[in-house]
């Protein structure tokens, strides 16, 4: 039997505002233990929250740039569940009315629908150490925005290329930083299998909070794998039901943590101390400003500026790299070259470390200079690739790395002739046989003119001139 994959994905957004969800306390990280905290984040008794405008306007960004509905009305309703980590017992969310609905992001094969974004304030953090268990709540009370999917995706390569989607979406319009080891960007995936041509949606299990795409298709990959085996050993029925489970990376496992509760278990109800949200019309309309986004990008790189499809859309996925990019073609750079030194040369030694374009050693305006010496024949596009490594390794400027290196391009006419000259009264008998017909000896007298610059001299131009003279 065939068998379909059916995946929907929550993602938790840690949203990047100064304060917390409902009280004034910062969100900053890495500060003592339990330091930012109020009596409204500790839920100490009679403490009222308050909303935060910011968290607001970036739940309407991220509604905007998902193309969703932004409601004027949502509200927030009480999630009733008991975790050390979360003194009031409870976490604040939207259920029943959610800020955001029915947006959609496009991967390659098809439409993914997003069917919600809402606001929740997050939990504190556990640790257990040998002696006991510590409570943090310094991140108690933070922004997330979270954004759930229909069961849209058919493959973990999909899944993977909406996530990829969304988290470049999210740091382009700058709402979070994503950053996924830190937590700021988690993702739930939700697996189920049916016979293939069946509509209807066989039981879900829930994965949670894998920490790296990586991690995220692997897990998604041994689900499914587990989830089609327990069919084809006619043991599904038993094996498979409604649950949550742990991605173990080490063993690449799923493995059962608790059943998962259904909406009911929650004991949703509407929070009692918070108002519902309404937003006029014209603060929708000022909060949905969002800068270009990454697709936008990519069609525009094609459009204005020739680059691939290809080209357009490997710059255009990461923010970063846009604006490196964008820098580089500011100070005059041919793009041609820019796109080249960029995603090749560049991109192919920071891979080779495992760096991130933001941890490059040679930012964009070396790369400019760099790009521009090339550009102006100033030194070949050989002699690039050693200044770029050069540059990685020191920390100097391209024109004392090209000093150093010796590799300034020879494109002077006369300097070039006089080389010529040498090697020509070098070599009379090599002359004499060419001038009788060997042609083959004109690629020794370039390599002897070439080496006779120590590669400096310009090979074009090295060609014309040594065609004139013999
Ligand atoms: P909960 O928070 O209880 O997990 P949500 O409604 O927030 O519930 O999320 C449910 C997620 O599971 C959605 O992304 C949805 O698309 C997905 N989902 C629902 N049913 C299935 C299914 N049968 N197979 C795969 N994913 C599913
Ligand atoms: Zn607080
Ligand atoms: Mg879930």
């Amino acid at each position: 039997m065939k068998f379909e994959v059916v995946i929907g994905l929550e993602v938790h957004v840690q949203l990047n505002t100064k304060t917390k969800l409902f009280c004034s306390c910062p969100t900053s990280f890495n500060e003592a233990e339990n330091s930012n905290t109020c009596p409204i984040c500790l839920a100490l008794p009679g403490a009222l929250p308050v909303i935060n405008r910011e968290a607001v306007h970036k739940a309407i960004q991220l509604g905007t740039a998902v193309g969703a509905t932004v409601n004027r009305e949502s509200k927030f309703d009480r999630k009733n569940y008991f975790y050390p980590d979360s003194p009031s017992g409870y976490q604040i969310s939207q259920f029943y009315y959610p800020i955001v609905e029915n947006g959609h992001i496009d991967i390659s094969s098809r439409r993914v629908q997003i069917a919600r974004a809402h606001l929740e304030a997050d939990a504190g953090k556990n640790t257990h150490e040998a002696g006991g268990s510590k409570v943090d709540l310094n991140r108690a009370g933070t922004p997330l925005l979270e954004i759930v999917t229909a069961p849209d995706m058919r493959s973990s390569d999909e899944a993977i290329e909406y996530l990829k989607k969304l988290h470049s979406i999210v740091r382009y319009i700058d709402i979070s930083d994503a950053n996924m080891q830190e937590g700021s960007f988690r993702c739930d995936a939700n697996v189920s299998i049916r016979p293939e041509g069946d509509e209807k949606l066989y039981t879900r299990v829930e994965i949670k909070n894998i920490n790296s795409f990586r991690f995220i298709q692997k897990a998604i990959d041994f689900e499914v794998e587990r989830q089609i085996e327990a069919w084809e050993d006619g043991v599904y029925e038993d094996e498979i039901w409604q649950e949550t489970r742990l991605y173990d990376s080490a063993k690449n496992e799923t493995r059962s943590m608790r059943g998962k509760e259904e909406a009911s278990d929650y004991r949703y109800f509407p929070e009692p101390d918070l108002l519902e949200v309404r937003i006029s019309e014209e603060t929708v309309k000022e909060f949905s400003k969002i800068p270009e986004l990454p697709h936008q990008k990519e069609e525009r790189y094609q459009e204005e500026l020739g680059l691939s499809k290809y080209d357009a859309g490997v710059i255009a996925s990461s923010k970063e790299l846009a604006s490196f990019f964008e820098e580089i073609l500011k100070s005059g750079a041919s793009t041609k070259n820019s796109v080249s030194w960029l995603t090749v040369e560049l991109l192919g030694r920071l891979n080779k470390k495992s760096l991130e374009i933001s941890e490059s050693p040679v930012n964009s305006q070396k790369l400019s200079d760099l790009i521009l010496a090339i550009d102006s024949k100033t030194i070949s596009g050989k002699a690039g690739k050693d200044v770029l490594d050069y540059l990685f390794e020191n920390e100097i400027s391209v024109d004392v790395a090209i000093e150093k290196l010796g590799l300034k391009q020879v494109n002077d006419d006369s300097a070039i002739l006089k080389i010529i000259d040498e090697v020509l009264s070098k070599n009379p008998d090599k002359l004499e046989q060419y001038r009788n017909g060997k042609d083959k000896l004109f690629g020794f007298f370039v390599g002897q003119v070439m080496k006779a610059s120590k590669g400096s001299a310009n090979p074009q131009k090295v060609n014309e001139l040594l065609k004139g003279k013999l």
